[in-house]
């Protein structure tokens, strides 16, 4: 069997700062001897220094989908980047913009942001220098905002974090895939694993109607992944 397990509020309670939602070291184990026996897929909206900062080291059996869904790692091991492919090369822009001090690139994951607050000449230049390098290089989506310009490229969600990792995993269309998750997040991946006729388990109560049932909590999410193990 094929397991995605959510994590903040599904393998940890909800805290108020993501980084104090650290795993308990009993519980981690209890995953680890889950993904010898099945396979295991953590799927996080969190990039993979936030999870390791509250999970540790990922031990080698178990997969971890980050980032939405754009990243796919075997323990430590980043073994599908889909991040890195939807970016375009900033070089270009980057030596174009050298030459306009005041402005300032932010690469985020998959879009970035050109700020021009601190610019003190004249701002057409800089969408000029925007607007031709996104028709080179076009976006799903532009963002003009206030003294900034955003170009986004990679547009992830959990769904589509499943269907990567299910490609990753060489799935034969035959195993079984159990999906469980507690936000309005992991509803694009209920969909997807019910799609490919899996099951998908909502954390927590009324489940909506995406799921196939629900766990009343983390508590009762370990209760029946022990009974998996
Ligand atoms: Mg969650």
């Amino acid at each position: 069997m094929i397991i995605f397990l959510d994590y903040d509020g599904t393998l940890v309670p909800i805290r108020e700062f993501p980084y104090l939602a650290v795993i308990d070291p009993e519980r981690k184990k209890l995953i680890e001897s889950l993904a010898r026996r099945h396979k295991a897929v953590i799927i996080t909206g969190r990039d993979k220094r936030s999870f390791s900062r509250v999970f540790g080291k990922v031990p080698e059996d178990i997969y971890l989908v980050t980032s939405h869904g754009a990243r796919v790692y075997r323990g430590e091991q980043l073994i599908e980047d889909r991040l890195k492919a939807e970016m375009p090369d900033l070089t270009p822009l980057r030596e174009r913009l050298a030459g306009l001090p005041g402005t300032f690139l932010e690469e985020k994951e998959g879009c970035f942001a050109l700020h021009y607050r601190s610019f003190k000449g004249n701002e057409e230049e800089v969408i000029r220098i925007f607007d031709e390098f996104v028709s080179g290089n076009p976006p799903l989506k532009v963002i003009k905002g206030k003294k900034v310009l955003e170009a986004v490229y990679g547009e992830f969600d959990k769904g589509k974090g499943v269907e990567t990792a299910l490609k990753v995993l060489s799935w034969d269309g035959k195993e079984k895939v159990l999906y469980i998750g507690d936000d309005t997040t992991d509803i694009d991946a209920f969909r997807k694993v019910r799609e490919i006729g899996g099951t998908a388990l909502y954390v927590g109560f009324p489940p909506p109607p995406e799921a196939d049932g629900f766990l009343r909590d983390v508590e009762e999410v370990y209760r029946f992944l022990s009974y998996l193990k």
